[in-house]
């Protein structure tokens, strides 16, 4: 197996229980021919993958990863990795409570730090926002900047049954916030998020980043689970050697992964 990213030789990690980690949902849907599937790891990058769902079609991931238990709140919060700040603002609206709309909060007390530090160049009202991955349009991230102002836009491969435009003209700053985990067309992808990047924007990203080398028990890290659509587990180096192919620097900052891109000279 070749590396999806750098194109080395990856070893079979495994093989991983579809329902792993989620022993005790109520009937769950598993794929007749995938009890189990299997992860492979790079042994250049360290990316952990499957390419078992690349040729799955909308209705299949409908069908065993997003649907309705998946976007219950039950879901999200097993399998979500918090943004680790405390913002201040606050809001009377009703998706105030949800942990997605305190990442939306989140983000923005971080996009004005940038602000202030020079590295973003535009006031609030002047800022095109992009929620890639949104989980909704408008999901409960990006209410929170709806709720203060913002102007953004809501995009997302995954969610059926809600309606998205295709994504037109460039963003001043674009968020991944739990998303990149569930591409499997990593090239694709990039290739979107990159031509739609505003030469000065910035890209706010979360995800778990594995340590490189891996872990010799790695396979039974939480994160990894085939049922809640984790099928892209990053190391820095593996996130780093993605995005750079794609002309955008990321740096490991503590609080979210930040990216800008790499200025022709
Ligand atoms: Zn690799």
């Amino acid at each position: 197996m070749e590396c999806k990213i750098c194109h080395y030789e990856c070893r079979l990690l495994g093989e991983i229980a579809f329902n792993k980690g989620h022993e005790k949902e109520d009937n769950i849907k598993i794929p007749e021919d995938g009890k189990y599937i299997p992860y492979y790891n790079c042994t250049f990058c360290g990316f952990i993958f499957t390419t078992y769902f690349d040729q799955w079609s909308d209705d299949q991931f409908k069908r065993y990863i997003y649907n309705d238990a998946f976007f219950s709140q039950d879901m999200n919060r097993s399998t979500k990795a918090e943004i680790p700040s405390k913002p201040t603002d606050s809001s009377s609206s009703s998706a105030a409570s949800s942990s997605s709309y305190m990442d939306g909060l989140k983000l923005q007390h971080l996009i004005q730090q940038f602000q202030s530090g020079g590295l973003l160049k535009k006031e609030k009202t002047e800022l095109n926002v992009l929620d890639f991955g949104s989980a909704g349009n408008p999901g409960d991230t990006a209410k929170a900047f709806i709720d203060n102002g913002y102007k953004i836009t809501c995009y997302d491969p995954y969610t059926s049954g809600v309606k998205y435009e295709p994504l037109t003209g460039l963003f001043d700053v674009i968020y991944l916030v739990e998303v990149i985990e569930h591409c499997f067309d990593l090239d694709a992808t990039l290739k979107l998020i990159s031509g739609h990047l505003h030469d000065d924007g910035i890209i706010l990203l979360t995800t778990n980043l594995q340590p490189y080398p891996a872990p010799a028990d790695v396979i039974n890290h939480w994160y990894i689970t085939p049922r809640t659509g984790h099928v892209s587990i990053f190391t820095f180096k593996s996130l780093f050697v993605l995005f750079r192919k794609y002309q955008i620097n990321l740096i490991n900052n503590p609080t979210v992964l930040f990216g800008k891109k790499i200025k022709n000279r």
